[in-house]
């Protein structure tokens, strides 16, 4: 039998995992008014925004933008961004690329959102939240056991070798795709892995980019240039499992001539300026999205493979409208941590996320040179990047303005 716990704090809410995700549900519900505590198993102050240490960006859509930028997170790092108002994808035919152009002009936008780097946000973002009052941070911390009761949960938490337990009326689950507290409460995952690796990093090229982001489809993947300031792209490769580790043990003079060439010389003389990471490609979803007093949000609710860039600009959506509902219910003096409540949340945000999930999933066997949709589609004489194309169109401008929310509100 377990010792019954001494509750040290009380909180209206516990976030575990201090991600871009956990972090910005963090500052919005303490603006909101809750008193939120913030549980990371890593550091966070040590956090630089150095944009050369690390190639790994994510394409936000305006609609995604909104919350960052009313946080103040997005103007501390407006110079690390840059805006992307073409998608560019380009199919081989004959040994050339010709290109298929999406505008953000033809929605009537002058951009369809900004390429945003990892590492500075994050920094941004945990700035932000060091200044946010009634929001307390416990960094190298892990929750080692979870109660759901009435009216509060029961969180122990471990850190620095000491143990201690805080109260939540509800918390929220935000410890990224492997995460430890959808296994507590036993929420099962969909899961599809893809055998793929994308690699990112950042290339500084000789020609500019225009603000477009290219996407070449190759037969080994495709490989992508997201705009970056100064002449520069972040660059995402995708490659079958082994090309990718074979490409991993390239010298950078190597890796660049590789580039090169596979770029057919669009943005000129390339040079990698950053180490090169390697992301193993798969998707998952949660079965549902809550437990008893317990919600599920960003990556531990829904992952996907790169290839869409829909994961961040989904998972600031829950924000957005976990916020809301939440705002809406303590309003009306209902329990926040209430199933009623939380069902009302998963419900709004299951067909948005079912709809990535299912989009992203076809879209990657699309541009899998073997797989049997692709070849079945060829074999048929139908062209792949045609199909891609719709697709794509769809995800930006759904991330521009998402219908889908409107309409679930
Ligand atoms: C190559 C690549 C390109 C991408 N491009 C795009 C794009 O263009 N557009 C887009 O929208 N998305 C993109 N994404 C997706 C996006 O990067 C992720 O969805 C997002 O960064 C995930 O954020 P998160 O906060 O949900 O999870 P994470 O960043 O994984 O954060 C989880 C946090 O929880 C902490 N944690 C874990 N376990 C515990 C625990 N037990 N206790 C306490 N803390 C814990 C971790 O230390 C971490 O800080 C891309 C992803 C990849 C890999």
């Amino acid at each position: 039998m377990r010792p019954k716990e001494k509750v040290s704090k009380k909180f209206d809410v516990v976030i575990i995992g201090a991600g871009a995700v956990g972090l910005t549900a963090s500052i919005n519900l303490a603006q909101a008014g809750f008193s939120v505590g913030l549980i990371e198993r890593g550091t966070l102050n040590d956090m630089m925004p150095d944009v050369l240490e690390d190639g790994h960006t994510t394409a936000l859509m305006s609609g995604s933008l909104k919350p960052l930028r009313e946080i103040g997170a997005l103007s501390l790092i407006e110079k690390f961004t840059q805006p992307m108002d073409v998608l560019r994808i380009m199919s081989e035919k004959d040994g050339q690329l010709i290109p298929a152009d999406f505008k953000a002009s033809e929605l009537g936008k002058k951009s369809f959102g900004l390429n945003v780097p990892q590492t500075p946000l994050r920094a941004a973002l945990t700035q932000r939240a060091t200044k946010t009052e009634g929001l307390e941070i416990f960094e190298q911390a892990c929750v080692t056991h979870f109660t759901a009761g009435d009216p509060d949960a029961v969180i122990e938490i471990e850190q620095g070798g000491k143990i201690f337990s805080v109260s939540a009326k509800l918390v929220i689950a935000a410890d990224g795709r492997r995460s430890s507290m959808r296994d507590m409460v036993e929420i099962e995952i969909d899961e599809r892995i893809y055998g793929q690796k994308a690699l990112t990093f950042m290339v500084e090229h000789t020609k500019p980019h225009e603000n477009i982001s290219t996407e070449i489809h190759k037969k080994g993947g495709p490989l992508t240039f997201v705009p970056l300031p100064n002449n520069c792209s972040a660059v995402v490769w995708v490659h079958l499992e082994d090309e990718a580790d074979n490409l991993l043990k390239l010298k950078k003079q190597e890796l660049e001539a590789k580039l090169q060439d596979q770029s057919n010389g669009i943005l000129g003389r390339l040079s990698v300026k950053t180490s090169v990471r390697a992301w193993p490609l798969s998707s998952l979803k949660a079965k549902t999205l809550h437990a008893p007093r317990l919600v599920l949000i960003g990556e531990t609710a829904h992952a996907f493979s790169p290839v869409g860039a829909q994961g961040l600009n989904l998972s600031l959506r829950d924000v957005e409208v976990l916020t809301s509902t939440l705002l809406k219910a303590a309003k009306l003096g209902q329990d926040i941590g209430g199933s009623v409540i939380l069902e009302s949340y998963a419900k709004s945000r299951r067909l948005d996320m079912e709809g990535r999930f299912y989009g992203v999933d076809f879209l990657n066997k699309l541009i899998r040179r073997d797989s049997p949709l692709e070849k079945d589609m060829r074999g048929l004489g139908l062209d792949v990047v045609s199909n891609i194309s719709p697709l794509k169109h769809y995800l930006m401008r759904e991330g521009m303005s998402p219908q889908i929310d409107k309409e679930a509100i």
